[in-house]
């Protein structure tokens, strides 16, 4: 091979650069679309697995650019993450779904609750707690109209403000999900101490149910598990009937994925809300 030596150096300059520059360029966009309020919420159902009943809906970002459509939070939550933007964004949707959901009373539709994803970072750096408080308060909601989904990584932590916030949001009577469970670390004693409500076991190992024995007997260790602990279980991601009957052969308490519902616009909420999931 071809020795680097100087030019390597000169070749990589400019593209560092490049990079850099397409980053600040996006964490600009971002932080407009923020300012402007350019996002929208999109609303997918979570299923009792035997009665097929709406248990929650859970509330997931979209962002609607003028000129590139609708961007899926895959290709801004992390950069809004690692910018702090997610801060302002968290507060967004908070006020959203709150939002949301008092103008869905007010048109009389038997509502059910909503889960909103929150990351590590408005846990450490932003008063949830309160946030939620306020929107609830400010909306004139019940508190069980909201649910929280955290990550695993947010258990973790030794900060004592975090733990200090999952207590608080826990005695609002608002429910605390661990989102995609199974892909990070948690601790037996963390999710009992924080009296967690519900696992949502990640897609993953949805997807492993059908495929092998192996992935059958990993998802009913979860679910043993979790039960022992008090614990529901939402399995996500199933996208195929053959799925869900594993899962009610295996008791898992609900469902999520493509096979009841894809998300949908909040237009479509009143549909989904009348509609009959028959397992
Ligand atoms: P998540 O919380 O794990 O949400 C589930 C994602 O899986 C959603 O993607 C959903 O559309 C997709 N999904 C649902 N069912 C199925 C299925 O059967 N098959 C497959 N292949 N996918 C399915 P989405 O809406 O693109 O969201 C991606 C991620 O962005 C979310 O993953 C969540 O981590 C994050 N996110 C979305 N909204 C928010 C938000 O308001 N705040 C924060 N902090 N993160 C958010
Ligand atoms: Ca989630
Ligand atoms: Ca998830
Ligand atoms: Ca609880």
């Amino acid at each position: 091979a071809k020795a680097a030596g100087k030019g390597r150096y000169e070749y990589y300059q400019p593209r560092l650069s490049a990079n850099l520059m397409d980053r600040l360029s996006r964490e600009q966009a971002l932080r407009r679309a923020i300012d402007k309020d350019e996002f929208l919420l999109h609303y997918q159902p979570r299923v009792d697995t035997f009665s097929g009943e709406i248990r929650s809906m859970e509330a997931l970002v979209r962002w609607m650019n003028p000129e590139k459509g609708m961007i899926p939070p895959n290709d801004f939550i992390p950069l809004a993450e690692e910018t702090g933007l997610i801060l302002k964004l968290g507060q967004l949707v908070i006020d959203k779904v709150c939002a949301q959901l008092a103008e869905w009373q007010a048109q009389g539709l038997p509502v059910v609750p909503v889960s909103i994803n929150v990351s590590p970072r408005q846990f450490s750096e932003s008063s949830v707690d309160r946030q939620l408080a306020d929107a609830v308060n400010r909306h004139q909601l019940d508190h069980s109209l909201i649910e929280v989904e955290l990550t695993e990584s947010c258990m973790m932590g030794e900060e004592v403000s975090v733990n200090a916030q999952l207590a608080a949001i826990e005695a609002l009577g608002i429910k605390l999900l661990v989102d995609d469970f199974g892909t990070g670390y948690s601790c037996l004693s963390q999710l009992q101490r924080l009296e967690v409500d519900a696992l949502k076991v990640d897609r993953a190992f949805t997807a492993r149910l059908c495929a092998s024995r192996e992935g059958e007997a990993l998802f009913m260790a979860i679910l043993s598990m979790a039960h022992v602990l008090g614990l529901s279980v939402v399995a996500e991601g199933v996208e195929t009937v053959e799925e869900l009957r594993v899962l009610q052969a295996l008791s898992c308490n609900e469902v999520q994925g493509y096979f009841i519902s894809r998300p949908v616009p909040a237009a479509n909420v009143p549909a989904l809300l009348e509609k009959r999931f028959l397992f």
